[in-house]
């Protein structure tokens, strides 16, 4: 049987009405898990609260779980129309409730940070299932924390996954309609854990892998992947096809509508994706599988919170083996390298996660010469690029003309070209490449 993974983001589940509405879209004959995000705005409260209980602040952590309370008794009061149901809601909040509260007790650990962090998801998906059930709905709710878990590297237990999610739906044998929650798992040690944030969508990719789904839809609040930020410019438009590469790109270099690694597991088990508006489910959306699309440039996106390092050598002229001692040290401390440039005596890269950064310039200063800048941002164009025809680079980089610019990366891959600016350029970066690029103005 060919499952069908149908993900709903924060904002398809944000109201009482919106859970309501999930039920035109979700059920019909076809087999399939729900894969559902926390309500919007649950999972910033969660941080939130978890900010106030490392600092030790119980009347502010106190008032501000109070306050996330009183929004969910209001969903449970406009969701449920029966006494039995609205009984049982009150019972699921006070027992979710009850828990993050007894975390005001004792020692708070990142531990009891990602059990609080869970909570939304588990709620979300526990609210839906009782409405289903209250309309007479046959579902089952599957518990993510029974099977989806990572390795020792932090990457998702593929084989694990497999096992333990195909156990839980032949304990189901006569259902067709499963939910899920997204973004929590277990790690390797099997304490709870989660996918980082907006990891609901690597959920639903990686279940689709793990199942060998017939597609996996990701239902948001816009139809599709547009050519840009509509964030930060005004006049962007959907693109209805894109590439496993192309898609993995954008997601990866900052298009918030996807998680930055969720394509992953799709593009490995040939899967397509397909994003969905909840808003307009009629809207055509945005296709991504293994498929030759046009020419040209589709998108751009931006992505924030980049350190650009530059290490520079006299050892490095003529020498082999420099580079690989430089990329070693990153290696060592788990630090993945985005953009490289590099011209004869030096090189330089960006990282996105500088929690390990003292540590690595140390051991660059043993052999080299080191310059940070922090607060850049990584701009990048993706699309087929032409191989034979010229002027591409050349429209970017005249786009670009009044913006400094740190790095740029061109010739890395067929679909990208890269460059790093400081994130206060960011706004008239992409604002100049929409008008160079796509002459919106
Ligand atoms: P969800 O809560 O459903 O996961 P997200 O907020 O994570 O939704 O992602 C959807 C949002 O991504 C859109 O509302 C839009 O503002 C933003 N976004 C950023 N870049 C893009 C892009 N290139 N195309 C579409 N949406 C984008
Ligand atoms: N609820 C989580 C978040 O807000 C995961 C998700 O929405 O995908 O980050
Ligand atoms: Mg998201």
């Amino acid at each position: 049987m060919k499952y069908l993974i149908q993900k709903f983001g924060g904002t398809s589940v944000g109201t009482a009405q919106r859970i309501k509405d999930l039920v035109h879209l979700t059920v019909n004959r076809d087999p399939k898990i729900v894969v559902l995000s926390a309500m919007s705005g649950t999972t910033n409260a969660l941080v939130g609260i978890c900010e106030q209980l490392y600092k030790r602040d119980m009347a502010a952590a106190a008032t501000q779980i109070a306050a996330l309370r009183e929004g969910y008794d209001k969903v449970i009061s406009e969701l449920f129309t029966t006494p039995e149901f609205l009984t049982k809601g009150k019972q699921l909040l006070d027992n979710h409730f009850n828990h993050i509260q007894s975390f005001t007790l004792d020692m708070f650990t990142v531990n009891e940070e990602k059990a609080i962090l869970a909570q939304g998801e588990l709620l979300s998906t526990a609210l839906f299932h009782f409405y289903l059930e209250e309309c007479g709905i046959a579902s089952v709710l599957l518990p993510a924390l029974n099977f989806m878990r990572l390795d020792e590297r932090e990457e998702p237990d593929m084989n694990y996954i497999r096992k333990h999610l195909n156990k839980e739906l032949e304990l189901h044998t006569n259902s067709i309609f499963f939910i899920t929650q997204g973004y929590i798992c277990r790690n390797t040690y099997g304490e709870i854990d989660n996918l980082k944030r907006g990891g609901s969508d690597y959920t639903a990719s990686i279940l689709g892998a793990a199942i060998d789904a017939s597609e996996i839809q990701i239902w948001t609040d816009i139809d599709g992947m547009h050519n840009n930020d509509p964030r930060v410019v005004s006049k962007t438009h959907p693109i209805h096809e894109l590439s496993f590469d192309e898609a993995a790109e954008l997601a990866y270099f900052g298009a918030k509508i996807l998680h930055p690694t969720c394509i992953l597991p799709a593009k490995k088990a040939n899967i397509p994706v397909r994003l969905k508006n909840t808003m307009d489910p009629k809207a055509a959306g945005t296709l991504i599988a293994n498929i030759l699309t046009s020419e040209g440039v589709k998108a751009i996106a931006a992505k924030d919170g980049i350190t650009a390092i530059t290490v520079k050598s006299d050892r490095m002229l003529l020498a082999h083996g420099f580079l690989r001692a430089v990329f070693e040290i990153f290696e060592r401390h788990k630090t993945s390298i985005d953009m490289i440039t590099t011209s004869e005596v030096a090189v330089s890269l960006t990282i996105d996660n500088a929690q390990h950064l003292k540590h690595i310039l140390e051991e660059i200063n043993e052999i080299a010469h080191v310059e940070v800048d922090e607060n850049q941002t990584i701009i990048c164009v993706v699309g087929q690029l032409p191989k034979n025809k010229s002027g591409l680079g050349f429209k970017v980089l005249e786009a670009l003309k009044d913006i400094p610019l740190r790095m740029v990366s061109y010739g890395g891959s067929s679909n990208n070209i890269s460059v790093l600016v400081g994130s206060e350029y960011k706004t008239t970066a992409l604002k100049a490449l929409n008008r160079g690029l796509f002459n919106y103005n």
